[in-house]
């Protein structure tokens, strides 16, 4: 037989318990280049800015656009 816990707990104790339980919400900057929120020691989402470089170049979506008008 498994051991049984002897007396419930209150309310007030299963509250203060579950009060703690939370997410972190994890920390970010503002982007210096395009001050966008972004995370740290991470390149930028918005731009693809690290430390002043470029890293990712985005690319245009042009065939979209054309397609587009195509139908328009
Ligand atoms: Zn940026």
């Amino acid at each position: 037989m498994p051991q049984e816990p002897k007396k419930r707990h209150s309310r007030q104790r299963k509250g203060k318990r579950r009060a703690a339980i939370k997410l972190a919400v994890s920390s970010y900057i503002f982007c210096p280049n395009c001050h966008e929120p972004s995370f740290a020691h991470a390149v930028c989402k918005n731009c693809g800015y690290y430390k002043g470089k470029q890293i990712i170049v985005k690319k245009e979506k042009k065939k979209d656009k054309e397609a587009e008008t195509a139908n328009t």
